[in-house]
């Protein structure tokens, strides 16, 4: 049994491609499918068309989120909610392929891995900016954080029972999907291929968004922000000390004309920024400790065609 996961957010152009293709290509395969459909809180027609959907073909389920929980939610929902044997997430605009899938349970079934990732090998049509800024957080992340994550990897991946449930057993609250993935381990085989632009509707994320989540994977895989304080507080000293016995000799040398205020104001400024700059990223993790602390959901589900739904996890 396979389940796919299709996190859904205002997609009503792109779900009948989607569901066309998805279709034709599990059909071939021959195997018993389910494909849930997880609506995040959209505001178009996409619940409505979930609906139809399933009442035509029993392989298709829904989950309806009660507001947007962000994708992130929607894929925990989904392996929340997963009964198949093999699990994969996908997107629904058509960026990640469905015809990659029967490749991908081939190598499952017949070779000794547990997971098949998918990567992209360019970033065709993506705004320049965006694959340098992309580019650079990949080389960070891997460098100060001790969980692999392969550059260009997408969240599409076809993933055998033992590593969903262990995803599932993962229940943080501030999820970075593909730091999770690295975290857990397990064998992943990992399939190039080239992206393809969205067929229809557009894109949920801009810089910024995308900004934010990097920042968020960083905070969440890598304790190197916070001692980032400490070398700076190592640093500042030593520089004191030096200036200090700087100061003492040229006294002794040179007696003590008053002047010098312009550069005491510098470095008054200099070091303030520093500490507020510090206790920034302390915050940061304050605050990710006060979200986990609270232990509110990761997603609250108002309707379901699923029977014996996880609600709310
Ligand atoms: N998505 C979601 N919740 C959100 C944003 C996006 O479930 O808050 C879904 C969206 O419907 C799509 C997938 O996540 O199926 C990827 O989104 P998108 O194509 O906008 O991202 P991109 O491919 O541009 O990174
Ligand atoms: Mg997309």
């Amino acid at each position: 049994m396979l389940t796919i996961i299709i996190p859904c957010f205002n997609e009503e152009e792109s779900i009948p491609y989607f569901y066309r293709e998805a279709s034709r290509v599990l059909w071939g395969m021959g195997c018993s499918y389910e494909l849930i459909f997880v609506d995040d809180g959209s505001t178009d027609r996409t619940l409505t068309l979930l609906k139809e959907l399933a009442a035509s073909d029993c392989h298709v389920r829904f989950l309806s989120f009660s507001k947007n929980f962000g994708k992130e939610s929607a894929m925990y929902a989904g392996f929340c909610n997963a009964s198949g044997d093999y699990v994969a997430v996908m997107d629904v605009d058509m960026q990640d392929p469905p015809s990659l899938l029967p490749q991908m349970l081939d190598i499952l079934e017949n070779q000794p891995y547990d997971c098949v990732g998918t990567r992209r090998t360019d970033r065709e049509g993506e705004p320049v900016i965006r694959s340098w800024f992309a580019h650079r957080f990949y080389r960070l992340i891997n460098k100060i954080s001790d969980v692999n994550i392969v550059d260009g990897a997408r969240d599409f991946r076809l993933m055998k029972r033992p590593m969903v449930d262990a995803v599932v057993a993962t229940g943080e609250y501030n999820r970075f999907s593909k730091g999770i993935f690295g975290w857990i381990g397990f064998q992943t085989y990992w399939l190039s291929y080239e992206n393809t632009e969205r067929v229809a509707g557009r894109t949920k994320w801009n810089f910024w968004k995308l900004f934010k989540y990097a920042i968020d994977g960083i905070l969440n895989f890598s304790q190197i922000p916070l001692s980032i304080s400490s070398w700076f507080g190592i640093f500042m000293t030593f520089f004191a000390a030096l200036m200090m016995m700087f100061i003492i000799i040229r006294k002794a040398l040179f007696g003590d004309p008053v002047n010098g205020w312009a550069s005491l104001i510098c470095v008054i400024i200099f070091i303030g920024g520093i500490q507020l700059f510090c206790i920034g990223i302390m915050g940061q993790y304050i605050a990710k400790i006060y979200l986990e602390t609270k232990k509110r959901p990761h997603y609250i589900i108002a309707e379901s065609n699923l029977e014996d739904t996880k609600i709310i996890r």
